[in-house]
């Protein structure tokens, strides 16, 4: 039985390749090596324009996605976004470093983060942040301090768990009480935390921010998280006359990496959200704010792919078969970290039959080291292409040097041309910060 494929950007060519943004993957990867990460850039556009479509028929020109650039960062990523003119959301001053460098404008850059070092605040300040999307008392304090000696006032938003769980992975889900993110309203905090910043003279507090978590399928926890978070802008209106010009709903639409997930039209959950959202201002008596959304995955995971070289193939009587490749935990620990499902193929066979059940692991001395379980393939042989699909989010961004494996180079595919947007990492690269 030959598995279908769900993804309208991978085909198979009359040569029995897999093709992927209509280019021929055997040949890219015989080009750049393996492993190797490809990224789709005009399906990373269209979600892009997706959104921005549907957020700003719904809520004003100025509503915006700001892409949450902890799913994949690089130069060329921040100069897509620069170019898309939306925002993005960082979460380190390494990202922040790496935005400024491709040119992003920095005051649609919005900072993350449930510890921001006063280096972070500093540095962020010194290169004209947007926003601060502030997460407790300590870094209130901190942001007036710095942004006094800068003088300026800085614009910020309040992270806010609205108390809600979302249908997800523990791991990845953020908006309930018990969280390291935020200031809940259950507890008083958020509240509290909304007095201070008001009190404080260098700080413009500019509205609320909520994520409830990733990978999310359902419109229900967004709507929930909505209405809780606009009767909290309807409560602090009539508590402190503060009225928030900005809400921003966080990230986390799901995407589909295998057959079984659905596959969720953005267009279609933005305006069930609006509708939801309008009625609720109408409601609560409460202006309709700037909108702004932070999706990560949705924008790039399925304009990402992997290839990998297979090595070797063990069949292990009575227990399973293992095909090993060229990359592992160090490229995509997604599989390690949450037994996340991924779809694999094999690039140079894509027409033959997938009837061999498999274990794919990658080369790490770790057992845990593996991509996925349990999947048929057309019997691998060494140097088979394996394409793991839908790997543009949390892949690239999560790779490390564990063994001292160097990370795969990101190739850019756009209108029929590859382009090098990452190189390869050396061997140099290894030990440029060892003495
Ligand atoms: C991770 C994260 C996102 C993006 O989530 P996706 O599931 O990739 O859309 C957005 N906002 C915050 C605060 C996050 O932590």
């Amino acid at each position: 039985m030959n598995q279908k494929i769900v993804h309208s950007n991978v085909t198979v060519g009359e040569n029995g390749h897999l093709y992927f943004a209509g280019m021929d993957t055997v040949t890219l990867a015989e080009k750049y090596g393996t492993p190797v990460f490809l990224l789709d850039d005009s399906r990373v556009r269209a979600r892009i324009r997706e959104y921005k479509e549907a957020m700003q028929r719904n809520f004003g020109a100025g509503s915006m996605p700001l892409f949450a650039s902890k799913s994949l960062s690089f130069k060329e990523i921040y100069r897509i976004m620069a170019e898309e003119n939306i925002g993005t959301d960082i979460v380190s001053s390494g990202e922040l470093f790496t935005a400024v460098s491709a040119g992003f404008p920095m005051e649609r850059a919005f900072f993350h983060g449930n510890n921001k070092t006063d280096f972070d605040i500093e540095y962020a300040i010194e290169n004209g942040i947007g926003y601060f999307i502030a997460d407790g008392i300590e870094e209130l304090e901190r942001i007036d301090e710095y942004a006094g000696k800068a003088g300026i006032r800085q614009k910020i938003l309040l992270r806010i768990t609205p108390g809600i769980d979302p249908h997800t992975h523990q791991k990845i889900s953020t908006g309930g009480v018990d969280s390291k993110f935020g200031s809940a309203i259950e507890t008083g905090l958020a509240k509290k935390v909304t007095d201070f910043a008001l009190s404080k003279e260098n700080i413009e507090l500019c509205g609320f921010h909520c994520h409830i978590g990733s990978q999310i399928f359902e419109i229900e926890p967004y709507v929930t998280a909505a209405d809780i978070m606009l009767t909290f802008i309807a409560d602090m209106k009539a508590r402190f006359g503060f009225t928030a010009k900005i809400l921003n709903l966080g990230g986390g639409f799901g995407v589909r990496y295998v057959e079984s997930d659905p596959e969720i039209s953005i267009t279609k959950n933005i305006d069930a959200i609006a509708e939801h959202i309008h009625a609720k201002c109408e409601e609560l008596d409460v202006k309709l704010p700037t909108i702004y959304m932070e999706p990560g995955r949705s924008i790039v995971a399925d304009a990402g792919m992997t290839l990998y070289t297979v090595g070797s193939v063990k069949e292990i009587t009575g227990f399973k078969n293992y095909v090993s490749i060229d990359g592992g935990m160090t490229d995509n620990p997604r599989y390690t970290l949450y037994q996340s499902a991924y779809t694999l193929r094999l690039a140079n066979r894509a027409n033959e039959k997938a009837d061999f059940p498999c274990t794919v692991g990658g080369r790490c001395c770790e057992s845990g080291d593996l991509i996925q379980e349990n999947v048929m393939l057309p019997k691998p042989k060494r140097g088979d292409i394996l394409a793991v699909l839908v790997t543009g989010a949390y892949n690239y961004s999560m790779a490390s040097n564990y063994n001292r494996v160097t990370r795969p180079p990101v190739v850019i595919l756009r209108d029929g041309k590859d382009k090098l947007a990452v190189r390869r990492e050396r061997f140099e690269d290894l030990i440029a910060c060892d003495i």
